[in-house]
């Protein structure tokens, strides 16, 4: 099992100024963070980033959303990340997401749900390689 994912706060969450508070829900959760970058995703970052949902009805809007505004992006670490940045994080629906998760606490809806987590070990390496170099993460910490 791999120690590092991929987050984002998401445009929606920076807009409404929950940058920090959700910075310190990651250190509380026990990450150590490796890299960050505030960020405005362009068309083809956003696109080839959802490059998976490129079929689904909401892929427009979503990429629509992602570019809307800054975001930050995080490669973080911990035991068993992947796993346990989607539990810290909840369910991508705000309304079925667990209570003191992070989304149920910040996002608004299904689309503008605060953050993002990667969903396996290989996707997490593949996101933290989309938007970092090597040389930008710091070594296990
Ligand atoms: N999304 C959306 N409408 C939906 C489902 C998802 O706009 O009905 C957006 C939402 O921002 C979500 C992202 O697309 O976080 C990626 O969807 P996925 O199913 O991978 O959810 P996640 O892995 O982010 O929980
Ligand atoms: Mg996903």
């Amino acid at each position: 099992m791999g120690n590092k994912t991929f987050a984002i706060i998401k445009p929606d969450a920076v807009k409404a100024g929950n940058t920090g508070k959700i910075y310190d829900r990651i250190l509380q959760a026990g990450f150590n963070v490796l890299s960050a970058q505030l960020l405005k995703m362009s068309e083809v970052q956003a696109k080839g980033f959802y490059a998976v949902h490129r079929e689904r009805p909401f892929f427009g809007d979503l990429v629509k959303f992602m570019t809307s505004g800054p975001c930050m992006v995080l490669a973080l670490q911990k035991d068993n990340a992947v796993e346990s940045w989607r539990k810290t994080i909840g369910a991508t629906n705000p309304e079925d997401a667990d209570e003191n998760t992070i989304r149920r606490d910040f996002a608004t809806n299904v689309q503008e749900n605060a953050v993002h987590g990667s969903d396996s070990d290989e996707n997490a390496e593949k996101e933290i390689a989309f938007f970092f170099s090597d040389g930008e993460l710091l070594s296990d910490q």
